[in-house]
């Protein structure tokens, strides 16, 4: 067992929001960091794993939002790492539509279900919206008729779910442009993370302790005791705290004193999204390959089953694999049951779509972010009309306690550049409050120095100072409404 120890900083969790922060109050000369990893690796949801011969990205797969104006940072750590990428077209997707029995659906019908789905969501976002801010009377008046036919439903799921269901103009894009990378590199994603991690740990360093599951956190003004599942102890004057939505939702962390009431409301108004990508490995191709055939889409009267499909054949030629993506109530249902039964499923729908004699696929690889304690769920989904006091009060500190992740990120939530961008944000703040209670205490020092000459004089003591200031309360920019369709583009006839 670790013997107590103190340590001006303590971080929960080594994902791209941990890793960032402990670079960030490195090189700001706060060394005495520890970092406690619930697994047995750092990366979190950015994780990679051998399958069929190749590497796939199990959580983060895409560098989005590049090209604009101004550089994505995680771009930018992928160009000086070298990290190999291919540019997704997601534009053709709509013309590679299958119905259940293997036809192709015309661009015409397409083009046309396209533009129902899009001015169905639009119509319900305008209600969401009018019913948000309680201004329209009529808010309910026009209900959108919601998506039927398979075509309508495929659509649907696309927009809402395999895209992030976000209004624009979308930060991400807006900020950082709308071209959207797949890191196709042996290393992985993590292969950044791992680049980042080495400008402040050594190989050996005790700093970083994995296989450590946080289960308590006690906190008073005077600093926070960590405790691990193993029934180790440290002690720090901060914590930040990494873990997902998901995680903080679970309890798998108990807080003494619990965290106010604000708090808890907060983080259990936060959605989560599920997004589950299965692997399938062929001993062949039987699907189209060449321009503009990497995604394909399945039309099934069950929305979200096994809707939309990619070869890898651009990230790694000859590599036979497809994946399919399934998410929430589909990605549930597909962990609860066996990968066999997830296989005969995916197969069952690839001969609707290639014929009967195509081969069965030979190795499945099904993640299951929601059954991962140390995950539950894949990334935040904030409803589309957020209050912003919501993030405010996710992302603010209670006492001694600072919470970072992607969860945390008022512009970028849900992506990876918002995990490594609040954690730069975070320990900002952090340094800011050290500063702040260093020089709490010098001047306390130098009351405590004088205050007897005072007594002597009969002047009445100092009162005491707040222990920890609320940071990070601010507002966001009211988001406008349009839907996001920038993957799949808009049919022209609809522009
Ligand atoms: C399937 C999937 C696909 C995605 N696709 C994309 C994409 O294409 N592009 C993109 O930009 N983003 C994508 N994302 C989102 C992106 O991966 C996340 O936004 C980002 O990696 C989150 O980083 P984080 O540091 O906030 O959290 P995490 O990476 O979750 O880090 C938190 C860490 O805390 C650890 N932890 C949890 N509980 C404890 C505990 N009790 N004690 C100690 N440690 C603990 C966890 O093990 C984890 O390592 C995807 C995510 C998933 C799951």
């Amino acid at each position: 067992m670790d013997s107590p120890t103190r340590f001006s900083v303590i971080i929960v969790g080594a994902g791209i929001s941990g890793i960032t922060a402990a670079k960030v109050l490195a090189e700001n000369g706060v060394e005495d960091v520890l970092i406690l990893e619930a697994a047995d690796r750092i990366g979190g949801r950015i994780r990679k794993e051998q399958f069929g011969g190749v590497t796939v990205e199990l959580g983060a797969g895409w560098i989005a939002g590049v090209g604009g104006k101004q550089s994505n940072p995680v771009w930018e750590l992928a160009r000086q790492s070298n990290l190999r990428t291919c540019f997704s077209d997601y534009s053709n997707a709509r013309y590679n539509i299958y119905d259940h029995s293997g036809k192709i659906f015309p661009s015409g019908i397409a083009a046309h279900s396209y533009q129902k789905a899009v001015e169905s969501a639009i119509q319900k976002l305008r209600n969401q919206e009018s019913s948000s801010s309680m201004s329209n009377p009529d808010a309910d008046a026009e209900t959108p008729s919601g998506p039927k036919t398979p075509i309508e439903l495929a659509i649907d799921f696309i927009l809402h779910d395999f895209e992030m269901a976000e209004v624009e103009p979308i930060s991400t894009y807006v900020d950082f442009g709308d071209r959207e990378f797949l890191v196709a590199d042996e290393r992985g994603y993590e292969h950044l993370l791992h680049n980042m991690a080495a400008t402040f740990l050594s190989t050996s360093d005790t700093r970083l302790k994995l296989n450590k599951v946080v289960g308590e956190l006690q906190h008073s003004r005077n600093g926070v005791s960590v405790k691990t599942e193993d029934g180790c102890v440290y002690e720090a004057n901060y914590v930040i705290l990494s873990v997902s939505i998901g995680v903080l939702q679970s309890h798998l962390i108990s807080f003494s004193p619990p965290l106010p009431r604000w708090k808890t409301e907060a983080i259990s108004n936060c959605d989560i999204m599920v997004y589950t990508k299965v692997f399938l490995k062929f001993p062949r191709k039987f699907w189209p390959c060449g321009p503009g055939k990497e995604f394909f889409i399945y039309a099934h009267e069950r929305r979200g089953y096994y809707t939309f499909w990619q070869h890898m054949e651009n990230a790694y030629p000859g590599s036979n694999i497809l994946v399919v993506t399934l998410t929430n109530g589909e990605s549930k249902r597909i962990e609860a049951q066996s990968d066999q039964e997830t296989m005969r499923e995916a197969m069952e729908v690839l001969r609707n779509m290639f014929g009967p004699d195509i081969p069965d696929a030979t190795d499945i690889l099904v993640p299951r972010w929601w059954n991962n304690r140390f995950q539950r769920g894949s990334y935040s989904n904030y409803p589309i009309y957020v209050n912003h006091q919501l993030i405010d009060d996710i992302k603010a500190p209670v006492g001694r306690i600072f919470f970072t992740g992607e969860h945390t990120s008022e512009k970028f939530s849900g992506y990876v550049h918002g995990g490594y961008l609040s954690g730069i944000d975070t320990s900002k703040a952090l340094l800011e409050e050290m500063r702040a209670d260093k020089e709490r205490k010098s001047s306390e020092n130098q009351s405590f120095l004088i205050e007897p000459l005072l007594a002597l004089t009969g002047t009445l003591p100092l009162a005491q100072p707040d222990t920890v200031s609320n940071l990070h309360k601010f507002d966001i920019p009211r988001r406008q409404l349009f839907l996001h369709t920038s993957k799949l583009g808009v049919p022209e006839a609809i522009l």
